[in-house]
């Protein structure tokens, strides 16, 4: 196998463009795969670009992820409460080996129906930054993750940052994932909210996005649609409609039948929401 290391973000875009080749980050996705069988005549290393690491910081009015953080780094960064979901999520990816390597990208672009970190992701608001060799463009995640294994990235393209909106100052996520067992699982459902309030406590922004349910996660827009202006204090009140669980979609498999995973989502947004709103109603008072 011919093995590629980028110098830099050019180098990386032109090693594509010409060899085709996957990129590798953290390596706990595509080693896997290959030793389960995928075949790949190479690999392009991206771990050592200056242009995709760097500390997780605000600038203006968006967080910046860069590509190469790892679990590890979002779990000790110091972020507000809106990121709780992410940082809940980070602490649940496979044990602490894999969130030393693991990165948001490689999460991201591996692009499977169970990622951890998408969900969280989703329910922010977050874009991605794809570079590529005629520049730079970003899109909404939600147009970015495509399906099982597909992204929007395009011939030569890379993902270059995650850049997440700033929320009020009273903003809360949470995070709930369903597992076989407590750690290091495939989720076979996990769930993310994140909850902003005004200042008298009623809910001016509401994402729910919720994993493993169909064949890329999805945010469930009816649901945040009826949360808009409810105060917190009575969240715990309202009936889950089956509307709004209509977008879910989720197969059988080993793990779950679809019906369960559909109930079961229900129940884990139901635990992030309320999770959620601790968190907010410790803010307001
Ligand atoms: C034992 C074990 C347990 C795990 N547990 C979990 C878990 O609980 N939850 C979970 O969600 N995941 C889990 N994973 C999967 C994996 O660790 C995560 O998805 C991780 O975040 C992948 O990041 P990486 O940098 O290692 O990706 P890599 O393997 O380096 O890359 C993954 C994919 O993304 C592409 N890629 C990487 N970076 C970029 C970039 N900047 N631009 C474009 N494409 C890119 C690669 O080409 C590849 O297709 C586990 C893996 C293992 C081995």
């Amino acid at each position: 196998m011919d093995y590629r290391r980028a110098e830099n973000l050019e180098d990386a875009v032109r090693l594509r463009r010409e060899m085709g080749y996957p990129f590798v980050a953290g390596g706990t996705d595509i080693y896997p795969a290959i030793e389960n069988g995928a075949r790949f005549p190479g690999l392009i290393d991206v771990s050592k670009v200056e242009a995709l690491r760097g500390k997780i910081r605000r600038e203006h009015d968006a967080w910046i992820i860069p590509a190469l953080a790892t679990w590890s780094e979002v779990v000790a960064a110091d972020l507000p409460p809106q990121f709780d979901a992410l940082k809940q999520a980070a602490a649940e990816v496979g044990g602490r080996q894999i969130q030393n390597a693991g990165t948001v990208a490689g999460n991201i672009c591996n692009a499977s129906p169970a990622a951890d970190g998408i969900p969280a992701l989703m329910s922010l608001g977050a874009g991605i930054v794809i570079a590529g060799s005629s520049g730079e463009r970003e899109i909404p995640l939600e147009e970015f993750v495509l399906g099982n294994r597909k992204t929007a990235l395009q011939e030569g393209e890379l993902l270059r940052a995650v850049k997440v909106p700033v929320r009020a100052a009273r903003c809360a996520s949470a995070f709930r994932k369903l597992g076989a067992r407590r750690y290091l699982v495939i989720s076979i459902v996990m769930a993310a909210a994140t909850l902003e309030c005004d200042a008298g406590g009623r809910i001016t922004y509401a994402g729910i996005s919720v994993g493993a349910c169909a064949a890329r996660a999805l945010r469930l827009a009816a649901w945040e649609q009826a949360l808009l202006g409810r105060s917190i204090a009575d969240l715990h009140a309202l009936e889950v409609a089956p509307a709004y669980l209509a977008p879910l979609s989720p197969m059988d498999d080993i793990r779950g039948s679809g019906a369960y995973r559909v109930h079961a989502a229900g129940v884990l947004v139901r635990e992030a929401l309320a999770k959620a709103a601790v968190r907010l109603n410790e803010q307001v008072s």
